[in-house]
């Protein structure tokens, strides 16, 4: 999609920290990290959330998770790490391009309560 900012860090047009690249995933570090490791991996093809995986391009989020556990032993996350998915309003999803936060080398809280007014 033109306008959407994780396409483009796919396309190359605009620069990421990235740790991982194959032809259909990307992984680079978060630009605002929230824990010692902090990694997004996208699809290179615009899905826009959680919502809109079908039997179609589900095949992909597969292959994220195989990435992940390749990144998780590589990054030092031998003690474990979070996997997370923001979709939609209510899930704080803030980039419209579906990602899994890579969350490690800190202990995590859970669950996750609703932000402070
Ligand atoms: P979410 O809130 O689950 O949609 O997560 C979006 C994440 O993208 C946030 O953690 C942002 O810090 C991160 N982010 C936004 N723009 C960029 C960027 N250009 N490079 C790296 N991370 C980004």
């Amino acid at each position: 999609m033109d306008d959407c900012i994780f396409c483009k860090i796919a396309r190359g047009e605009i620069p990421a920290n990235k740790v991982y690249e194959d032809e259909t995933v990307l992984g680079f570090y978060d630009l605002d990290p929230q824990a010692p490791v902090h990694v997004l991996l996208i699809p290179k093809e615009h899905i826009a959330s959680a919502a809109e995986i079908t039997p179609e391009n589900s095949s992909v989020v597969a292959h994220i998770f195989e990435v992940a556990a390749k990144l998780s032993k590589e990054l030092g996350l031998a003690n474990g790490f979070r996997i997370v998915n923001n979709c939609g309003r209510d899930g704080m999803q803030s980039v419209q391009h579906l990602h899994f936060h890579l969350l490690g080398k800190r202990r995590m809280g859970w669950p996750p309560f609703p932000p402070e007014e």
